[in-house]
């Protein structure tokens, strides 16, 4: 018998909740359902899904708290749906260690293409805890070389400095997800650089000058508006 991912829907809207219930079925995914935060806690801790998609506003509490509750304890994937607007929602709900967020209104094959990406990433993180690279990662003409700390566009070096180097590597460890300016920033330059956006964006500006061939419609590299940048999925 095939063993299928499991995956807890904590809503409170029966008509998104029915909609999540059917198209994951469809793919192939045991689902599990809460209506509450109360709810969501015991099916969590009992049940053990193998990803959670959290609605944050639920009834009676800010799904927030389940956040920051589950993940005292545990890394399960984790993806926030919000009909929230707010830029700071989706950075503090990814800083609390969401693995993704996802806005209402969403379409089935984003949907389907986060649940994989943060289900891969989380079975991945298990098999090679250090998060070390090596060999390659490639989308389209993008080559990322770990050995050769080079990155190729349809065959050419792109010429990358360091920190560039770095910044994309860091983008191609967790591909598919959106990280956040603050992590991206901490993580290149350490927990003392002030959360300045601008040292990252001129850095973003000489990769994407460097890497696409039309920087204002980036193909590898996309900009989450107020919130951070994602590099898409390798082939
Ligand atoms: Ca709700």
């Amino acid at each position: 018998m095939e063993i299928k991912d499991r995956i807890l829907v904590v809503e409170d809207d029966k008509s998104i909740r029915n909609f999540l219930q059917t198209i994951l079925e469809a793919n192939h995914y045991e689902v599990l359902m809460a209506n509450t935060g109360t709810e969501a806690y015991g099916l969590i801790t009992s049940m053990c899904p193998d990803l959670v998609i959290l609605d944050l506003g639920l009834p009676d509490m800010d799904g927030m708290k389940i956040l920051y509750n589950v993940r005292e304890w545990s890394n399960m994937p984790i993806i926030v749906v919000s009909a929230r607007m707010y830029e700071k929602d989706k950075v503090e709900a990814l800083d609390a260690g969401a693995d993704d967020y996802i806005t209402k209104p969403f379409g089935t094959s984003e949907l389907l293409a986060r649940v994989r990406t943060a289900i891969r990433h989380a079975r991945s993180a298990g098999v090679n805890p250090g998060g070390g690279q090596i060999g390659s990662f490639s989308t389209g003409g993008l080559v990322i070389d770990y050995d050769k700390y080079r990155v190729y566009v349809d065959g050419q070096d792109a010429k990358l400095t360091q920190n560039e180097f770095r910044i994309i590597r860091l983008l191609a460890q967790y591909a598919g997800k959106v990280l956040t300016y603050d992590y991206i920033i901490k993580e290149i330059w350490g927990p003392n650089m002030n959360n300045d956006n601008r040292i990252l964006r001129v850095n973003m500006a000489n990769i994407r000058r460097k890497i696409e061939k039309n920087p204002g419609e980036p193909r590898y590299i996309f900009t989450e508006i107020g919130v951070g940048y994602r590099i898409v999925e390798p082939d």
